[in-house]
């Protein structure tokens, strides 16, 4: 079980699915939120049931599973709705998120949350370690990956905390403004940090409990 839990973070296109993978090379069990969120809602599951429940079956595709579009078209004009949303779904993605950390087996785990300081997620980790690079950046590797407009693209990156806040949350930081090599540098630095820092937690863990 892994002790020691560091969240990673970062705007659109920053990079953490990339750094995620190289941390994965390493042997480090990640764990995603944004899979857990899409897990909580699969098909067949009470809080599916629950939506259909409330927004009517509009919101079901034939298969019975979520349609996501007519579910955000109804939250995006509608914040009670979202609300209502958010309350339901946000406690059991945070129930998921720990249960998976509990069941990680490498000497420390990656938990990759997007909005991690947008929805104040702190607590659930030991360490922030943000993924940063020029926004220019961000919205280029975005169009590259997803083929996607700028202008969706900039109003995903408005409706996400800027740069300086989410830097101003970090215990670590990587710079992904370089290329993939100087990238797979910072992390193989900071999986030596971590893997030090899982120690200290350990005999820490360990004298807390012989007191
Ligand atoms: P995020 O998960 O934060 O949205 P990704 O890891 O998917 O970001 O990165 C966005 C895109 O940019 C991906 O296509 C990825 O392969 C590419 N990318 C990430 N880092 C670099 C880099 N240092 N150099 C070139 N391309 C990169």
């Amino acid at each position: 079980m892994s002790e020691f839990i560091v969240g990673l973070t970062g705007g659109i296109g920053s990079g953490k699915s990339t750094v995620a993978k190289l941390f994965n090379e390493l042997g480090i069990d990640i764990i995603n939120a944004d899979v857990i969120a899409r897990e909580v809602v699969a098909k067949g599951t009470p809080a599916l049931q629950q939506i259909a429940e409330k927004f009517g079956s509009t919101i079901l595709t034939s298969e019975q599973e979520l349609d996501r579009r007519a579910l955000r078209n109804i939250v995006f004009t509608d914040e009670s709705a979202k609300s209502w949303l958010n309350n339901l779904l946000h406690p059991l993605i945070r129930e998921g998120m720990i249960q998976q950390t509990q069941a990680a087996k490498s000497q420390y785990c990656i938990l990759e949350i997007p909005l991690l300081v947008e929805n104040g997620l702190q607590a659930l980790v030991n360490r922030v370690l943000v993924v940063d690079c020029p926004e220019s950046k961000q919205v280029q590797r975005t169009q590259e990956r997803d083929q996607a407009e700028e202008a969706q693209i900039k109003s995903i990156m408005q409706s996400q905390c800027n740069r300086e806040t989410r830097l101003q949350h970090a215990d670590d930081v990587i710079d992904n403004s370089g290329d993939i090599e100087h990238l797979k540098q910072q992390v193989e630095r900071l999986h030596e940090q971590y893997l030090l820092q899982t120690v200290h937690t350990e005999s820490q863990l360990s004298h807390n409990s012989v007191n």
